[in-house]
C-alpha cells in the first residue's frame, strides 16, 4: 500500500465536531428533535462523523425559509452582474479548497482520491462557473404580433426548488442542482444523500462565505423517506429536482401527480457500450473499463451490458480480464487505489446478492465474483471488479442495476443485433459505440435509445453538454442550456400600443 493521503486539519475539524448541523435560513442548527445520525467510512467501517438528522419540521422550517428569501425578491432581482460574481465566487472557493473537499469526498464515499481530486471536485467548480456565464444572457423574446399589441416574454425563475441528490457524485450532484438554479434565480433546499452528507455541509460554509444570502440555499441531511418525503409534499416547494433510482423516481412522479409540482428526474441505467470488430482495441479496453469500474461502478450511466461482436467476443474478454486484474483495489485514501469500496453496507449486500443471482443463472466470472476480503479491506465495503461472460441479454443481471464494479459481456452477430439487444431495456440513460467505420458510428448512434450516446470515448462529460434520460433513466435535461429551461419558466407580456 502506498502512504496514505495526509488528512488535511481542516478534515479533521470538520469530521470531529459533536454534531454537524444543517443549514437553514443562513444559520447552522440541530435538528428540532435533536436527532442524530452516524456517517460511515465505507473502507474501514467505522463512525466518521455525527450529522443532525433532518426530518419533517426541519424541511418545512427551511422550506419557509427558502419561500421568503425567493419571494421577497433580493436574489431572483438582484443585479444579474452581482449574482454572477457571486457564483464565480463560489466556483473559487471550492477551487481553493479542493484537497480539503476531495479528502472529505473520498473518506465519506470511499471513491479514490484521484477521482475526487482531479474529477468531482474541478467538475464542481467548473459547474458553478459555466452557469455564472448565463446569469446575464438569460433572454426573452419579442413575439411578431398584430400591430396593435406589444408581445414579449420574461424568463423567470420558477421559485423554490426542492432537490434531492444520491450518494455516488455527493459535491458534484449538488453542483448540478445549485448552479442552475440559484443562476437563474431559484431558492433551493437540498437534501444529500444519508451515506454522504459532508460535502454538501462543507460546501454550505464556502457557500455563506462567498456571499449567498440567509435563506437562499438550505440544505437538510436526512433520509430519504421522512426528509425526502417531506419535501416533495411540501407545498410551497415549486418544484423538484431528484437524482437517484428509478424506484424512487416513481414514486416522486406519483406523489407530486396531485399537486403538479415541476418535476426532473434523472435516474437508473443499464447502458450499452457496444464493441465493433473494427474498433481499436486498446481503446476500448480501456473505454470499457472506464465505462464500469469508475467510482466502483456507482454510476448511473455505467456500460454495465458490455455487447462485444461475436468474432472477437472471447479474445476481448480476456484482454478486458487481463487488465481489470491489474487494476489495484483498496482504502480512496492510498494514492495508488483505482478501484475503492462500495459506499455502505447495504450496497455491499446488494452487489454480492447479484453477483450471486449471475452465478445461479449460468454467468462466468472472469475475475472476481466475490467480496475482497484482503489485508486491511475486511471491515471495509469492497466487492472485487467482476467481469461476467455467458450472460444473455434477458439474465437479470442484464436487466437490473446493480450499481457496483460488475459488467456482463454479451456477443452480439451483426450492426442490427447490436442495437436490437442495445435498446432492448427498460433504461435509456447512455450508450457506447467503438468502431472505425464513421458511417456505422453515426448510425448506431441515431439508432440508440438513450440521452447520451459516446463514440469511442465513455463517461465524458461537459457542464455545456447536457445529460439525462430516455425511457425509465427519467426525464428533463441537466447542464448546458437545458437546465435554463428546467429552472426557469416563460411569462408572456401584452401590451396594448
Ligand atoms: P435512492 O433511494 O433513490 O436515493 C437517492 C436520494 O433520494 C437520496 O437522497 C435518498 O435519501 C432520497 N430518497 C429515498 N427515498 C425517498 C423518498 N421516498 N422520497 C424522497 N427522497 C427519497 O437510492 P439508494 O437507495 O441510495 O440506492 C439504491 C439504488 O438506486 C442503487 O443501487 C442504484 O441502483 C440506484 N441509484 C442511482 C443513482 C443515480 O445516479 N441515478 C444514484 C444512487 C443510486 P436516502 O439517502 O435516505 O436514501
Ligand atoms: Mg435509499
Amino acid at each position: 500500500m502506498g502512504a496514505a493521503v495526509q488528512l488535511q486539519s481542516a478534515v479533521e475539524r470538520f469530521v470531529g465536531a459533536p454534531v454537524r448541523k444543517m443549514l437553514i435560513d443562513g444559520k447552522w442548527v440541530e435538528a428540532a428533535s435533536g436527532k442524530k445520525f452516524e456517517t460511515i467510512n465505507p473502507a474501514t467501517g467505522q463512525v466518521l462523523a455525527r450529522v443532525a438528522e433532518g426530518d419533517k419540521e426541519d424541511i418545512d422550517r427551511a422550506v419557509r425559509a427558502a419561500r421568503r428569501a425567493f419571494d421577497d425578491g433580493k436574489w431572483a432581482r438582484m443585479n444579474p452582474t452581482e449574482r454572477q460574481r457571486l457564483l464565480l465566487r463560489i466556483a473559487d472557493l471550492i477551487e481553493a479548497n479542493g484537497d480539503e473537499l476531495a479528502q472529505l469526498e473520498t473518506l465519506d464515499n470511499g471513491k479514490p482520491f484521484t477521482e475526487s481530486r482531479h474529477v468531482d471536485i474541478p467538475a464542481s467548480a467548473e459547474t458553478f462557473r459555466y452557469y455564472a456565464g448565463w446569469v446575464n444572457k438569460i433572454y426573452g423574446e419579442t413575439n411578431p404580433s398584430d400591430a396593435a399589441f406589444f408581445n414579449f416574454t420574461l424568463r423567470e425563475p420558477v421559485g423554490v426548488c426542492g432537490q434531492i441528490i444520491p450518494w455516488n457524485f455527493p459535491l458534484l450532484m449538488c453542483a448540478w442542482k445549485l448552479a442552475p438554479a440559484l443562476a437563474c434565480g431559484n431558492t433551493s433546499v437540498l437534501k444529500p444523500a444519508e451515506q454522504t452528507p459532508l460535502t454538501a455541509l462543507r460546501l454550505g460554509e464556502l457557500l455563506l462565505e462567498a456571499g449567498v444570502p440567509a435563506g437562499v440555499v438550505n440544505i437538510v441531511p436526512g433520509f430519504g423517506p421522512t426528509a425526502g418525503g417531506a419535501l416533495v409534499r411540501h407545498p410551497m416547494v415549486d418544484k423538484i429536482a431528484f437524482t437517484g433510482s428509478t424506484e424512487v423516481g416513481k414514486e416522486i412522479h406519483r406523489e407530486t401527480a396531485s399537486t403538479l409540482k415541476r418535476v426532473s428526474l434523472e435516474l437508473g441505467g443499464k447502458s450499452p457500450n457496444i464493441v465493433f470488430s473494427d474498433a481499436d482495441p486498446e481503446a476500448a479496453v480501456q473505454g470499457a473499463l472506464l465505462g464500469v469500474f469508475f467510482c466502483a461502478g456507482q454510476v448511473c450511466c455505467a456500460g454495465t451490458r458490455l455487447f462485444v461482436e461475436q468474432k472477437i467476443h472471447d479474445q476481448f474478454a480476456d484482454k478486458l480480464a487481463k487488465t481489470a486484474a491489474d487494476m489495484k483495489q483498496g482504502p480512496g485514501l492510498d494514492p495508488e487505489t483505482r478501484i475503492g469500496p462500495l459506499v455502505s453496507q447495504e450496497q455491499l449486500e446488494r452487489v454480492t446478492g447479484y453477483l450471486e443471482v449471475g452465478k445461479k443463472e449460468g454467468a462466468k466470472a472472469l475475475i472476481g465474483g466475490e467480496r475482497n476480503t484482503g489485508k486491511g479491506l475486511e471491515k471495509g465495503y469492497f466487492v472485487k471488479p467482476t467481469i461476467f461472460t455467458g450472460v444473455r441479454n434477458d439474465m437479470k443481471i442484464a436487466r437490473e442495476e446493480i450499481f457496483g464494479p460488475v459488467v456482463s459481456v454479451i456477443p452480439f452477430k451483426d450492426e442490427n443485433d447490436a442495437v436490437l439487444q442495445g435498446n432492448d431495456t427498460a433504461y435509456g440513460l447512455a450508450a457506447g459505440v467503438w468502431t472505425r467505420d464513421v458511417s456505422k458510428a453515426h448510425r448506431v448512434a441515431r439508432a440508440l435509445r438513450a440521452g447520451t450516446v459516446w463514440v469511442n470515448c465513455y463517461n465524458v462529460f461537459d457542464a455545456s453538454a447536457p445529460f439525462g434520460g430516455y425511457k425509465e433513466s427519467g426525464y428533463g435535461r441537466e447542464l448546458g442550456r437545458y437546465a435554463v429551461d428546467l429552472y426557469t419558466q416563460v411569462k408572456s407580456v401584452w401590451l396594448q400600443i
